[in-house]
């Protein structure tokens, strides 16, 4: 479902490599752990599979389906089942959480192909997924983020992420700044979204979150390149003796 060859990206403004010859393959209902010391490009990679224009692909490509996505603005990633959910998620004044949640829904049903939600039907679904995830109706009335805490944020993306029913999701640190009961929730709404069909890339810096999320095969980042890849185990060994360990194997 993702291959990602050879990838080099920069910020676009400095011209600085932050990837620098990453190479990745996630199937169909994969479950793809990146993990990785701070700084070792996690969050610019989910930025350029999301096609933030701030940064540029100088060499290698990123393949989604079999095809290049590289030329694709991330309206159109998002609207081919592209999904990110942030690590630092914006906040959106003047949009109430639903109004958002309604065209975010709708757009993306239009560029399938299907008729947009009515108005009982998209609150049925929207009640539903927040249930799931022990939100308060009520979060929804107040514009997208804003005053939210951070809990509150991250389940906030893992609703978009359950409402959107992504091809592939990118989540960036989804276990920052949520306590441990939140993490049980947040991480319940992502397992049920796995399916054969959909592929998860799960990027954490702790091998707590895996414990929730198990995932298939776990990579480790370090300077904008994986210099590792393994099964679970690779994340409990990553616990055991630290990044400094493997990342310095591999150098
Ligand atoms: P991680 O998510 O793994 O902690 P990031 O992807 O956030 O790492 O950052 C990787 C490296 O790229 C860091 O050294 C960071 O300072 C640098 N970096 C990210 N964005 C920019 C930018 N806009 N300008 C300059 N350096 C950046
Ligand atoms: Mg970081
Ligand atoms: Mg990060």
């Amino acid at each position: 479902m993702l291959e990602i060859k050879n990838l080099h990206a920069r910020v676009a403004e400095t011209g600085t490599e932050i990837i620098r010859g990453l190479d990745l393959t996630v199937k169909a209902g994969e479950v793809a752990a990146i993990m990785g010391p701070n700084g070792s490009g996690k969050s610019t990679l989910s930025y350029v599979l999301a096609g933030r224009p701030d940064y540029e692909v100088t060499d290698g490509d990123i393949l989604y389906d079999g095809q290049s996505i590289l030329e694709m603005d991330p309206a159109e990633r998002a609207a081919a089942g592209v999904f990110l959910a942030f690590q630092y998620p914006m906040e959106i004044p003047g949009v109430a959480t639903m109004e958002f949640l309604k065209v975010a829904i709708n757009s993306q049903r239009r560029a399938r192909g299907d008729a947009e939600l009515k108005i009982p039907d998209l609150l049925k679904k929207v009640k539903e997924a927040a249930g799931t995830l022990e939100m308060d109706m009520a979060m929804l009335k107040r514009p997208l983020n804003v005053g939210f805490s951070g809990g509150e944020k991250k389940r906030a993306e893992i609703l978009q992420m359950m409402l959107l029913e992504p091809k592939l999701c990118v989540l960036d640190e989804t276990d920052s700044g949520l306590d441990i009961d939140a993490l049980k929730i947040v991480a319940d709404g992502v397992n049920a979204l796995r399916s054969p069909e959909r592929a998860m890339v799960v990027i954490t810096h702790y091998q707590r979150l895996l414990d929730y999320i198990v995932p298939d095969t776990v990579h480790v980042l370090s300077r904008g390149r994986v210099v590792k890849s393994g099964d679970k185990g690779l994340a409990l060994e990553l616990e055991k003796n630290g990044y400094a360990g493997v990342v310095g194997e591999a150098a």
